[in-house]
């Protein structure tokens, strides 16, 4: 009896210590994370494209830490993290991703970062995405005015997979990039939003000049329509008219069938096509053929998702990289 009632006693007492070890640990865990916050001025963000590392680098200013996981020159649609770069996600304040399917490896991401002290943001959040015509070259038919203009229609209705994740694209819709952006460094340091209103408002002013400068393009553009390696363009249909001929899908992986390749090539033929347009982030041996057939020179579309080591040595950003497609398309839409 008197031996049980020690073993119990020194139970107490260990459970008791337990505890009063526990709830210290807590404590200190608790100011150190109080230390952190108060020391701690400039935030890491995690982004996965040139767009998003672009806009939270110009809006965050010295306050904002940005690390872009997807490698210069890389294709972001197909691209996987390595061990490495998720512990560095994981330890971030912030990761900031596009969404709308187009990072392939973001569910994994966010499934890990359940339980860790990330702050996960959708940038395309707010902006009414177009759907995804996977059927990329038939529904550039239907701006022929043909016959079989009923017939696109009832195939457009089976082909509702999913949206156009290139909305950055759009300037007038990169602006709501920049603002859920501007919004959340805001709602992360609200010590700096004077700061990050004022780099958000000069952001603003250069998107709105840029929408203007796209639209005095078009307006005295010959035509309307151009061939490019992968189906990135569709909100300049939707903005602007102009209306791509994408040699590969949403995503450059998905390549176009036999059938679809020679579809291209006669309407690049009958539309007397002198330019076709390939991207900086991937090769298109395809485009390069359908170029060479039809006689067309090639041109440049930067698409934003990745930059190049080019690009990071001229400094260049979303705002240079759109004028310079505005350039591009000047060449491109003019005989
Ligand atoms: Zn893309």
């Amino acid at each position: 009896m008197k031996m049980k009632l020690t073993v119990l006693l020194l139970l107490f007492f260990i459970v008791i210590l337990g505890a009063c070890n526990a709830s210290n640990n807590e404590e200190e865990l608790i100011d150190g994370e109080t230390e952190n916050t108060i020391t701690e001025e400039v935030l890491t963000v995690v982004t996965t494209t040139f767009v998003l590392e672009d806009f939270t680098r110009k809006i965050g200013g010295e306050h904002v830490d940005v690390i872009n996981v997807v490698p210069l020159g890389a294709d972001a649609h197909s691209f996987e993290p390595t061990a490495r770069q998720m512990i560095e996600i994981m330890e971030a304040d912030a990761f900031v991703y596009n969404g709308a399917g187009f990072e392939g490896f973001v569910d994994a991401v966010l499934k890990s970062m359940e339980k860790e002290d990330v702050v996960a943001l959708q940038a395309s959040n707010n902006i009414p995405l177009r759907e995804d015509d996977d059927e990329h070259v038939d529904v550039h038919e239907e701006d022929e005015h043909s016959d079989e203009n009923l017939d696109v229609h009832e195939e457009d209705e089976h082909l509702h997979a999913g949206v156009d994740p290139h909305a950055w694209l759009d300037p007038v819709y990169a602006l709501q990039y920049a603002k859920n952006i501007y919004d959340l460094l805001v709602q992360l340091q609200p010590e700096f939003e004077e700061q990050f209103t004022e780099n958000y408002t000069n952001l603003k002013i250069e998107l709105e000049n840029l929408h203007v400068e796209f639209e005095e393009m078009v307006s005295t553009a010959e035509r309307n329509q151009f061939i490019v390696s992968h189906a990135g363009y569709g909100y300049w249909e939707q903005r602007y008219g102009l209306e791509q001929i994408a040699i590969s899908g949403l995503s450059p992986t998905n390549e176009p069938s036999q059938r679809q390749v020679e579809e291209i090539l006669e309407l690049g033929q009958s539309l007397n096509l002198t330019h076709l347009f390939v991207e900086q982030n991937f090769t298109s041996k395809i485009a390069e053929m359908i170029a060479d057939e039809i006689g067309a020179d090639i041109l440049y579309l930067h698409n934003l998702e990745a930059a190049t080591q080019e690009d990071i040595d001229n400094g260049e950003n979303y705002i240079s990289i759109m004028r310079g497609n505005i350039e591009a398309l000047k060449q491109g839409l003019n005989k």
